[in-house]
């Protein structure tokens, strides 16, 4: 299994795209979040990926910089099926609340493309603590418990024993999902020692120091962080390296956009 980060950013980085990635077991897909645009297409071709291969999209919540991009999947994903070119069927994952999003959206946005929705494009409602077989993996999603919008996160079993769990972009609050993982891809805004200049708590958000302590707290073996601002990108995986490693002795992970990692 591989992870490809299509992007890292938080909701207002224009200097790289928004979090989103692509896991890939031998090819099957599995999408979570869009970014905020029409730069996913980008992303995604630069990764390497073809569209036309992507079948199984999470979206972790409604905030435009998860959700935009994932209108253009539907677009693309749409007209391409419409053109014979896309085989199959395909299917996006979500609480109730993005999935009528997406429906009113694609409803009213696009035109005969929106056709294929429930047709050949599938919209699944997922529950908290709901579990799904998905490229062919256990992924139980869980309710992030977010005081913003409602936010879903998701725990894999990748391999036997080994857990990949998504925090999605704020706190991990709901520990149990994330003890003991082999990975956990969690959100940090801003370094602790720079939360002065971002606000990182007023946004309800993380430092990479409070990030590293929890992930130091419930034993993870490898923890990457994303949806960072992006002033210091040239200097930012040396910068929440140093950081970090002061308080998480695990394997730590600043990934740049389109780097893939071998889970
Ligand atoms: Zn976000």
């Amino acid at each position: 299994m591989k992870l490809t980060m299509l992007g890292t950013g938080n909701a207002l980085a224009t200097e790289c795209y928004n979090t989103c990635f692509i896991l890939d077991d031998h090819g099957k897909l599995f999408m979570t979040d869009g970014g905020g645009g029409n730069n996913v297409l980008h992303q995604i071709r630069h990764a390497g990926y073809d569209l036309m291969d992507i079948r199984h999209i999470f979206v972790t919540h409604k905030h435009i910089d998860h959700l935009l991009g994932i209108i253009w999947m539907v677009r693309m994903i749409c007209q391409f099926m419409n053109h014979g070119d896309y085989q199959g069927e395909a299917y996006i994952y979500s609480h109730a609340e993005v999935l009528g999003l997406i429906r009113d959206m694609a409803g009213k946005l696009l035109k005969k493309e929106a056709a294929f929705i429930d047709d050949r494009l599938h919209l699944v409602e997922v529950h908290n603590d709901e579990t799904l077989n998905i490229i062919d993996k256990p992924v139980t999603f869980f309710d992030i418990e977010s005081t913003k919008a409602k936010q879903f996160g998701f725990r894999m079993e990748y391999e036997s024993g080994k857990v990949l769990t998504c925090a999605g972009d704020e706190p991990l609050t709901v520990e149990k999902y994330a003890y003991g993982s082999e990975w956990l891809l969690h959100e940090a805004f801003c370094l602790y020692s720079q939360a002065d200049i971002f606000n990182p708590y007023e946004k309800h958000h993380s430092t990479v120091k409070d990030a590293c302590q929890l992930a130091e707290k419930l034993g993870v073996k490898n923890l990457l962080l994303y949806h960072t601002e992006d002033r210091n990108l040239s200097k930012r995986k040396k910068l929440y390296m140093e950081e970090g490693s002061q308080y998480y002795h695990g394997n730590l992970y600043i990934p740049d956009d389109l780097e893939c990692i071998s889970l």
